[in-house]
């Protein structure tokens, strides 16, 4: 099962309690993870997370204020300290490359293995469109409502699982074996007495898909709620509460009610605040509104969650 861990839960500043934006997702049997957001300090609660760099592998920038990347080159260094040589994607807004490139450069810092930097066209995402796939796993992209262009991730996971239809096996005098294995993992497997067994006739295939959607800095997004549809964990951002919505307004972010409204049109099981504005301790205000929000989510049996620094969530 895959889990997210929050590395840091804060708006804008860091707090005693909380760190600048940084989410991990971290994937089971290989125990690699993926980044979202590189807050400063990141690395030191990756650490905290018992998480190891050396299994990172691909880092999301949503957008580029200082919030939620001033930690990426100290990480990128650290790696290459660390003597990692295995190669690392970042995807980013277009100006992300420039930004580290003077970071680096200024501070003089070679990075001693590959790193790929895919910058996101704002053109190709002002609707949910694909970003990029690998084996199982597709990532969805789509722009959102920020001050400067912010975008929001869906990360996307097929799991097959192959049944071995045991019975119909057996019946034909094929015990468990060998066989069995072989049938499972290449589809196919050729009987030492020349009958060929192929995986159509002898395994029940089921696909169970897993969705997970991040939506960092935006005001209410109606792109929001098309990239997190259907999603099994949403985490949305969450600067205010409602009545500070002129605020959330004028900064373009969103209060809790905005992150209720999109979790419920886009019928997610799971909603995770986060980027709590320091001013609160807690963001559980009692508006009517969210009272009311409350209510209508009650029936859909979506969980919310407030996110807090090093908080695990499976998917
Ligand atoms: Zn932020
Ligand atoms: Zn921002």
């Amino acid at each position: 099962m895959e889990k997210v861990i929050f590395l840091g839960t804060s708006a804008g500043i860091p707090t005693l309690s909380r760190n600048v934006p940084s989410i991990a997702l971290s994937f089971s049997g290989t125990n690699e993870f993926w980044l979202f957001d590189c807050g400063e300090g990141t690395q030191r609660q990756i650490q905290q997370a018992d998480l190891k760099l050396s299994k990172l592998t691909h880092i999301f920038i949503s957008h580029l204020h200082g919030d939620h990347i001033f930690g990426l080159p100290g990480l990128l260094a650290t790696r290459g300290m660390l003597g990692i040589k295995k190669d690392i994607h970042i995807f980013g807004p277009i100006g992300l490359e420039g930004y580290l490139k003077s970071s680096l450069d200024y501070s003089f810092t070679y990075i001693p293995y590959p790193y790929y930097i895919h910058p996101i066209e704002k053109e190709k995402f002002t609707t949910s469109n694909m970003l990029w796939k690998e084996g199982d796993i597709a990532i969805d992209c789509a722009l959102l409502n920020h001050y400067v262009e912010s975008f929001g991730f869906a990360v996307i996971k097929k799991n097959v699982k192959r049944n071995i239809l045991v019975d119909r096996l057996v019946s034909l005098g094929i015990l468990p074996g060998p066989a069995y294995k072989k049938l499972k993992e290449d589809g196919f497997v050729k009987l030492p007495d020349g009958r060929v067994l192929k995986k159509e006739e002898f395994i029940l295939e089921t696909i169970d898909i897993k969705k997970f959607c991040y939506c960092g800095d935006t005001a209410f997004s109606a792109n929001a709620i098309v990239l997190s549809e259907g999603a099994d964990l949403l985490i949305h951002e969450a600067t205010f509460c409602a009545d500070k919505k002129n605020k959330a307004a004028e900064s373009y972010h969103s209060t809790v009610d905005d992150a209720l409204k999109v979790a419920q049109l886009a019928r997610v099981k799971k909603l995770v605040l986060t980027h709590i504005s320091p001013r609160y301790d807690s963001i559980d205000c009692n508006t009517d509104q969210h009272d009311e929000f409350k209510k209508n989510i009650k029936g859909t049996g979506m969980e919310i969650i407030q996110a807090e620094d090093f908080l695990e969530v499976n998917i």
